[in-house]
């Protein structure tokens, strides 16, 4: 998507260990209209998938999360990762390690949320290890609701969480794919520049 890597480019910065800083306009401060654009892309590409709800994991999913609700007039559900004390049962959970943060955490949903029968489409700002898609995945599983794919704002590709993925057969669509953070420099995977 020709927006986002222009943002990217032009605003992100390379942090030491493959990490990526996009806080001017994703991880902190928020573009809306990017937003706006990334969430009308991601419905468009699942459009044909009858999407009945949105998922995603705080706090940076939410931003495209629900720009792509609002795009599928869907509603967004977000996993938690701290149990507020309204939601102590009746919970499905997951051990998501964050490759940001270097710690576990224990991500939640409501039951309520998730319905057997509910096709679900998996939304996140990154991806790189896979650990939070995985988390989310066993959590939409546990439901008995279809993960129908995944829509990913940025993609590090030389990560393995992409690969992961798709060797399970789910199909992901990456806005932007990197090759590489290798010497501060930011290298796209040439088929996402078109
Ligand atoms: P994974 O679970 O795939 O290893 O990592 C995905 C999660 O870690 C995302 O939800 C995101 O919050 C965070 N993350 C992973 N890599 C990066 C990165 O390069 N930059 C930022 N800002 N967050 C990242």
């Amino acid at each position: 998507m020709k927006l986002l890597i222009d943002k990217i480019e032009k605003e992100g910065t390379v942090l030491a260990n493959d990490v990526l800083k996009v806080d001017a306009f994703l991880n902190h401060q928020m573009d809306p209209f990017l937003m706006k654009e990334i969430g009308e892309e991601f419905a468009r590409l699942f459009s044909s998938e009858n999407i009945t709800k949105v998922v995603t994991i705080e706090s940076s999913g939410i931003g495209p999360g629900l720009m792509t609700a609002l795009a599928l007039q869907v509603p967004l559900v977000f996993a938690r990762k701290k149990k507020s004390i309204t939601m102590q049962q009746d919970v499905y959970t997951a051990k998501v390690y964050s490759f940001t943060k270097k710690e576990e955490n224990e991500i939640s949903i409501s039951h309520k949320w998730l319905e057997a029968g509910d096709r679900v489409l998996i939304i996140d700002d990154f991806l790189a290890n896979g650990q939070a898609a995985l988390g989310l995945l066993s959590i939409v599983e546990e439901a008995k609701a279809e993960a129908v794919g995944f829509g990913i704002v940025i993609e590090k590709a030389f990560q393995e969480g992409g690969n992961l993925l798709r060797e399970r057969g789910y199909r992901v669509e990456s806005l932007a794919r990197i090759q590489s953070l290798k010497d501060n420099k930011v290298t796209f995977v040439e088929e996402t520049l078109h």
